[in-house]
This record gives structure tokens, C-alpha cells and sequence, in this order.
């Protein structure tokens, strides 16, 4: 993969990382405004609050979970090794990157992963260390 199509990615992964560091700046503010929520606890029902508020977690949680993968790509694209699937080293089909550029895996590996995260549901993820720390 030449250096021209690596900077196409990158310039859709930073756009991306820009829109979710919106939408968690977002999900902040939503939570300070649930003070303001609690304040109307009165007027409002107890179980309909709750479940918007879970609502706010989950979807602050898949935004970091994506936020992950996206600084992971930035910094493989970084390395040079953009593009190569983690598990089995093939490449990942343009293609596929075109739809999912921080995908790390090809298809068939996503399957796979997918299939353990789910079932190591529990045991949390031990490769937090592969991020680079944003000063670097
Ligand atoms: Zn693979």
C-alpha cells in the first residue's frame, strides 16, 4: 500500500476521532445535566430516567471502545503497518477498509475476535499498553 492511500486513511480516522471526542464531550455534558435532571425528579418517572441514563453509559462506552480502535489504526498507519490484519498478518481487503478504516482484522479474524470477546466477556482487555500515549 503506498504512502498517498495511508494518508486517505488517516485523514478519515482523524476525522472520525474528531467526531467522537465531540460526541464524548457530548456524553459530559449530558451527565452534568442529569443533575439538572434530578432536580425535576418530581415531574419526571423514575424507571424513564433510568434507562436514559443507561443509555448514556452504553453509548459513551462504544464511542471510547471505537475511539480505541481508531488511535490503534492511526498509529499502525504510523508504523507502516496500516492495513495488515493483527491476528493472522494477511492484509485487509481495501475494501473493507474503505468501509471500516479502523478495522484491525480481516473478516474472516473479526469473526473470530468477536467470538472471544464474548466469550472472555469478563476478563478485560490486556492490550491497553499497544495505545501510544497521546505526549508521545
Ligand atoms: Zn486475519
Amino acid at each position: 500500500m503506498s504512502g498517498n492511500k495511508f494518508s486517505r486513511f488517516k485523514d478519515r480516522l482523524e476525522g472520525i476521532r474528531a467526531n467522537l471526542l465531540g460526541d464524548l464531550k457530548k456524553t459530559r455534558q449530558s451527565n452534568q445535566e442529569e443533575e439538572f435532571t434530578e432536580m425535576l425528579a418530581d415531574f419526571s418517572d423514575d424507571a424513564a430516567r433510568s434507562f436514559s441514563r443507561q443509555m448514556i453509559l452504553n453509548l459513551g462506552e462504544q464511542e471510547r471502545e471505537t475511539l480505541k480502535l481508531v488511535e490503534e489504526a492511526l498509529y499502525k498507519i504510523k508504523n507502516g503497518d496500516y492495513g495488515v490484519c493483527a491476528r493472522c498478518t494477511k492484509s485487509i481487503p481495501e475494501a473493507r477498509l474503505d468501509i471500516v478504516p479502523f478495522a484491525l482484522h480481516c473478516v474472516t479474524c473479526m469473526d473470530q475476535v468477536e467470538k472471544e470477546k464474548q466469550r472472555d466477556h469478563l476478563i478485560d482487555d490486556d492490550r491497553g499498553s499497544a495505545i501510544p500515549a497521546p505526549n508521545e
